[in-house]
């Protein structure tokens, strides 16, 4: 183990005031700006505050929603389009009730959605280790399809999961979003390029020493599924934490078996358990992957849970510091927030 080569760095900061809430008395208040130990990426953690989110009513905000839906059984097979047949000569993949199909709003030349079944809403602490495990299955049949045909795109295979409006999801039927690509996105790329200069400097893989360096250090470990390391980030983009699964021996999304799938599911059951308690009832989860025979990096997750910062004006949780400065805020410490997570691991 080189934890050594680690570092977890960070600059304490203090605020002073006059507490208008106390007659003007001087009040101090504590910051932390932390920086990511693999990309040097920053995040502030700040604005203190309980981690407690009243929740909507779901009745209100779901009611009428389903009549448009594109992804409920009734439209699905007549309104989303289908793959050409070079590509997919069945148009479209299915399994169960659940189908994978081209994104009519394509982030990339193969960019599909995996409608996780028929049900409209399914509220977080409803999707169940098998839906979620068969729908993760269901992308990788598609990857694996793009590998059989040699196609140029299948080089990073890549889940993305919006779930309800915080996260950014238009539509609240539960889907994936499913694509393959030649060009990774900007973080995935940050951290393929710094684990590779990792590996190039110490001889080691980055995220087999870091989950080895959490486990050991236990305030940010959550526990292991599998092979799969789950644990609090460091560094988080969230502002309510990032929940971070690395799964050992891999290096690539096609590289995950069946029982790594059901695993990450049992994993995702239980952090969504514990952010549902917080109020929390929306997330981003995107899977990190290097290419084949990228050794220096293992596949990974971010699971980060969203929130409106004011419920009645739809305010999203990411303002001018995170949208154009990349520059994120966690309003609680990584490790508290861990604490209230880990219950549901022991
Ligand atoms: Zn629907």
């Amino acid at each position: 183990m080189r934890t050594e080569t680690i570092a977890f760095e960070s600059v304490r900061k203090e605020t002073r005031l006059l507490n208008p809430l106390n007659d003007m008395a001087p009040r101090t208040i504590a910051s932390e700006i932390r920086r990511d130990p693999l990309t040097g990426r920053s995040a502030r953690i700040c604005h203190f505050m309980k981690l407690s989110w009243p929740k909507p009513d779901f009745d209100r905000l779901v009611a009428g929603t389903a009549e448009h839906c594109p992804f409920c059984p009734q439209k699905v097979q007549r309104v989303t389009p289908c793959f050409p047949e070079d590509l997919l000569p069945e148009g479209r993949l299915t399994a169960g009730d659940m189908v994978l199909f081209p994104n009519l709003a394509p982030y990339d030349s193969i960019s599909a959605v995996a409608v996780l079944g028929a049900e409209h809403y399914l509220p977080m602490t409803a999707i169940t280790v098998e839906r979620m495990a068969a729908g993760f299955r269901l992308a990788l049949d598609f990857f694996r399809r793009l590998e059989e045909i040699g196609h140029p795109e299948s080089v990073y295979h890549v889940v993305n999961w919006n779930y309800m409006p915080p996260s950014g999801s238009s539509i609240i039927h539960p889907h994936l979003q499913v694509f393959a690509t030649s060009t990774a996105p900007n973080l995935m790329r940050q951290e393929l390029a710094a684990s590779a200069a990792y590996a190039q400097r110490t001889g080691g893989n980055y995220w087999d020493d870091l989950a080895a360096c959490e486990e050991a250090e236990g305030r940010r470990y959550l526990g292991r599924l599998g092979r799969t390391h789950w644990l609090s980030a460091y560094a988080p983009m969230g502002v309510a934490g990032d929940v971070v699964a690395v799964v050992a021996d891999t290096c690539r999304t096609l590289d995950l078996t069946a029982q790594d799938l059901a695993d990450i599911a049992e994993g995702l059951r239980r952090v969504m358990a514990a952010y549902d308690r917080m109020g929390i009832y929306s997330f981003n989860m995107n899977f990190f992957t290097g290419r084949s025979g990228d050794d220096h990096t293992r596949f990974h997750l971010v699971f980060s849970p969203r929130t409106f910062f004011n419920q009645a004006l739809a305010t999203p949780d990411v303002g001018a510091l995170r949208n154009l400065f990349n520059e994120s805020l966690c309003m609680a410490y990584p490790e508290e927030i861990n604490e209230l997570l880990r219950a549901g691991f022991s």
